[in-house]
């Protein structure tokens, strides 16, 4: 007996060096090797052929909302991870807030575990916060398994979870440093959202006028100066503004450790295109001008921006109001990431692989999970087969998120995700889920 349980074959994997024709073999949920095509199979496993699909890592999505428990008519681990599962994602981390309690203490992360436990379609793991007054519960959390913390340096929109000052941002910055962790930051400052016309309504160029790209280059500034002075490792959340690229490139070539990531919407949605009312379309930062987005796909392209994440934050309808000032801002697109961004990605000439790296890869190694992010030995054997050259239109109804709200809704994309596997199982076939088999992860697993 090979100890083989299944075999996976597709002309086309998607390799860290390369997609070719080959055959995954698994063995207790662990990918055991990648192999040529018309390699020998070992006796006894389950052949999948995919044919011509593309079988992509399974995508780390390390920017989710799930809002569980206390938000849970917003989102919930039931429907968020089988919404991730249906689009290809097999591994989320939650963001610490909108849930209630936030996860700011060790006890917080208690419930938060104990409520996604038996949700989980795909695996699950947790940022935890830092606030103002929590800077003695950084450590704990870190001991209990968080992969980071997350900050705000403007309003988060939740009385909860209030944003750092500059000297809340250097105290929780140095206690994060004293362990090597990571500080994610929502880099908008708050002072140049201040000095930014506000008018409100429902136009959508007076909504951009009012979270200028200059409020993020300025907090990418602060949060540089402040990763290099204490030799911290920072990471930016969803970058919008592309100006702020050449700051982020100068400072990795200095040696401060900074990341960044983008977002599907702001690499494949316009402000140009947002019509008037639409707050489905409103996150903050917000989405801009088409010729931003050129320049954020050139800092994909140079290596400036490392990942793409969905930063999934939904919802209930009710909060969606048509006044951009007042409306709930996030955008739900969980289910959706892998198709939005492979339709733009092919249109500009680039790969699968490209893609990979971005939404796999990228994140996995943000998050040090070694185990994702990869198909190559030793892995956990989390699979998105994708059909790359099918094409669907986004019909709300088929999302499996809480509330079917999104900004994609109508729009014909490339890529249909026609099975999800997570440690060597079928988790979603062709957008239907199977029953939750996640696992809750800790750093450092
Ligand atoms: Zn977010």
């Amino acid at each position: 007996m090979s100890g083989v349980e299944l075999v996976l074959r597709s002309t086309r994997v998607v390799t860290p060096d390369g997609t070719r024709p080959a055959v995954v073999t698994v063995r207790g949920g662990t990918i055991e090797a990648v192999l040529p095509y018309d390699a020998e199979l070992p006796a006894g496993a389950r052949l999948e052929d995919v044919g011509d699909h593309a079988v992509l890592p399974g995508l780390v999505d390390t920017h989710v909302h799930v809002n569980d428990p206390g938000r849970t008519e917003w989102e919930g681990f039931w429907t968020a991870t089988r919404a991730a599962a249906a689009g290809g994602i097999t591994t989320l981390i939650d963001m610490p807030l909108n849930s209630l309690p936030p996860t700011t203490t060790v006890n917080h992360l208690r419930v938060k575990r104990a409520v996604a436990r038996e949700k989980a379609h795909v695996d699950v793991g947790f940022w935890g916060g830092a606030l103002p007054d929590n800077t003695e519960e950084l450590r704990p959390l870190h001991d209990a398994g968080v992969f980071g913390f997350k900050c705000f340096l403007s309003p988060s929109g939740v009385d909860e979870f209030p944003q750092l000052d500059r000297e809340r941002l250097t105290a929780a910055l140095t206690e994060i440093a004293r362990f090597d962790g990571l500080l994610i930051v929502h880099a908008e400052d708050p002072g140049r959202l201040d000095a930014a016309p506000q008018r409100g309504g429902g136009a959508y160029a007076d909504f951009l006028a009012s979270r200028p790209r200059e409020a993020e280059n300025a907090a990418i500034r602060t949060l540089i100066d402040q990763a290099r002075r204490l030799d911290a490792r920072v990471h930016v959340l969803h970058l919008s503004s592309s100006d702020a690229l050449p700051l982020i490139a100068e400072a990795r070539r200095e040696g401060v450790r900074i990341t960044a990531e983008s977002c599907p919407h702001f690499l494949t949605l316009t402000a140009e295109e947002v019509p008037d009312g639409a707050t489905e379309f409103k996150c903050c930062p917000p989405i801009r001008e088409a010729a931003n987005q050129d320049a954020l796909w050139q800092g994909l392209t140079d290596g400036t921006i490392d990942c793409v994440v969905s930063d999934h934050s939904p919802s209930t309808p009710e909060l969606k109001t048509p006044d951009f000032a007042t409306a709930w801002g996030g955008i739900s697109s969980l289910q959706l990431g892998l198709p939005a961004v492979w339709t733009e990605a092919r249109r500009r000439g680039r790969t699968l692989d490209d893609v990979a790296r971005w939404m796999s890869t990228a994140p996995a190694a943000l998050a040090g999970l070694t185990r994702k992010g990869a198909i190559e030995a030793g892995r956990d054997a989390d699979f998105a087969v994708l059909a790359p050259d099918e094409t669907f239109t986004v019909d709300p109804a088929a999302l499996h998120h809480r509330n079917r709200i999104t900004a994609y809704a109508g729009r014909t994309l490339h890529g249909v995700v026609t099975a999800t596997w997570l440690r060597g199982s079928r988790i979603a076939d062709r957008g239907t889920p199977a029953a939750p088999s996640g696992r809750l992860l800790e750093r450092n697993q």
